[in-house]
């Protein structure tokens, strides 16, 4: 081993939550490591996540805008068609440009990169494979796990990343298929169906509950789902997967009804497996240190992230709590203030979350029907007598640049009457927040 000399923390994984976290480390001026195998920064998220999803989704936005919507405005198109080649350029180039961009802040905030994957060796080691077949110790006084998550499989479901994709395989499909199942009706299944449905293919997402995305308010969801329905897509719902298997360029897909009842073969070109994501700690070494996971294979943590050995914390997508980039970002600045003294925390209940289909959702906070069987009286979504913000779900353009008013309200535990009496900027989409607010602290909005 090369052994250098000992860290104030080294961080494995190098995802939002462990890159975040290094950088703020750097800028407090802690001596850092920021462990990650996958040969770039940035994790899921950059890499094969949430940027190059919404690098696809911006994409085929604008041909279907153009294809679509834009005759109404009066601009209409001769000859109009895309290039899937170039869209999946501009997607790649994105990611390249923005993985190498946190390559560059860690060399401004004084952050070492060290290639390779690492393995817990006690409570102050950890041990790197590194990239060139080496391996190095680095010792640390504090350890932070990063590592993530990753697809969980679907028994009878094999996936080749060709035909039976996840996520990862589907956004770089060689070519735009001419039908799509897509296994799952979350945010993500969701998203990556769009991209295809825009660009031509006949996409059905098959989803073993009676909702798609079962975390969403019921009447937003009805609404949503009516308005992807509009567009093309197809939904069956209560409706449980069996198995999957390729027969030459098609794939043979197995489905029933979630209740019971006569099996069907769906014939379709590419099946997109996005039933949920589970926690990646493979290799970590947890066992050996003595960390516990919960049953779906989380790390368990106490409120200031630390982990049952003190000298290790845990945040992002291996610990309870949304699966999302900016819930990992939040985490792990937090750890970092608290790994200095500080008082570090997140708040869970006003996380925001956005669905970048068209339209986007977006949302914080309850839904109604979590906040009335909370026995709350509740109307868009605010307690009705003390009138403070409890949820807000957005529908439409932008919504996910509109729902930061509403997470900032809700921070500092506003009224609706407060954003109702906010001057918003005229004419812009945010004065529909203040429209709403109007209407559930007054009764009736001015413009409805
Ligand atoms: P990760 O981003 O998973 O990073 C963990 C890193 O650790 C990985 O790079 C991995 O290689 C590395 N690692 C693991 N083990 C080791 C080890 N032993 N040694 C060294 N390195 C290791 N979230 C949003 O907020 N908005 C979105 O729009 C969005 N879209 C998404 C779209 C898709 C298709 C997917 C799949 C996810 C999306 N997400 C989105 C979720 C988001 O990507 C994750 O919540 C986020 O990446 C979690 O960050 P993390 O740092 O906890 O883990």
């Amino acid at each position: 081993f090369a052994t250098g000399e000992e860290q104030d923390l080294v961080i494995i994984g190098g995802g939002p939550g462990g890159y975040v976290a290094a950088i703020k480390a750097g800028q407090m001026g802690l001596k850092v490591a920021c462990v990650e195998g996958r040969g770039s920064l940035g994790g899921t998220c950059l890499n094969v996540g949430c940027i190059p999803s919404k690098a696809l989704l911006n994409s085929s936005h604008a041909y279907a805008e153009a294809k679509d919507h834009m005759k109404a405005m009066g601009v209409t198109f001769t000859g109009l068609s895309y290039d899937w080649g170039t869209m999946q350029k501009g997607k790649d180039e994105t990611v390249s440009g923005l993985t190498k961009g946190i390559e560059g802040l860690f060399k401004k905030n004084k952050v070492e990169y060290v290639k390779g994957w690492g393995t817990l060796k006690g409570p102050n080691t950890v041990e790197v494979a590194l990239a060139d077949g080496s391996s190095r110790s680095l010792s640390a006084k504090n350890i932070m796990i990063a590592t993530g998550s990753e697809v969980t499989p679907l028994p009878g479901v094999p996936v080749d990343e060709e035909r039976i994709v996840t996520s990862t395989g589907a956004l770089k499909l060689k070519e735009v298929p001419g039908t799509m199942v897509v296994i799952g009706g979350g945010y993500i299944g969701l998203e990556m169906g769009s991209v295809y449905q825009r660009l031509g293919s006949k996409v059905t997402v098959v989803e073993f509950m009676d909702n798609i995305v079962p975390t969403m308010d019921g009447e937003i969801r009805r609404q949503f789902q009516r308005s992807l329905q509009k567009q093309g897509m197809t939904f069956k719902l209560g409706t449980k997967v069996n198995s999957a298997r390729r027969e030459g360029d098609k794939v043979l897909l197995e489905v029933e009804p979630a209740k019971g009842g006569a099996k069907e073969t769906i014939e379709v070109d590419v099946v997109l497996v996005s039933a949920g994501r589970r926690p990646f700690t493979e290799g970590l070494g947890l066992d050996a240190v003595g960390i516990p996971t919960d049953k779906r294979g989380r790390i368990e943590v106490d409120d200031h992230f630390r982990t049952k050995v003190p000298s290790i914390y845990a945040i992002g997508d291996v610990i309870p709590g949304p699966m999302l980039a900016h819930k990992a970002e939040e985490d792990g600045v937090a750890a970092v203030e608290i790994i200095c003294g500080k008082a570090g925390h997140v708040n869970y209940n006003t996380v925001p979350s956005i669905v970048y289909t068209h339209p986007e959702v977006a949302s914080v906070g309850l839904t109604e029907e979590e906040a009335k069987a909370k026995g709350l009286n509740v109307k868009l979504i605010a307690d009705a007598k003390t009138d403070k913000l409890l949820g807000a779900w957005i529908m439409g353009p932008n919504a996910g640049e509109l729902i930061p008013e509403c997470v900032l309200a809700m921070e500092y535990g506003a009224c609706t009457e407060d954003i109702a009496r906010s001057c918003h900027g005229h004419p812009t989409l945010s004065e529909a927040i203040k429209e709403a607010a109007l209407a559930t602290a007054f009764g009736k909005p001015i413009h409805m």
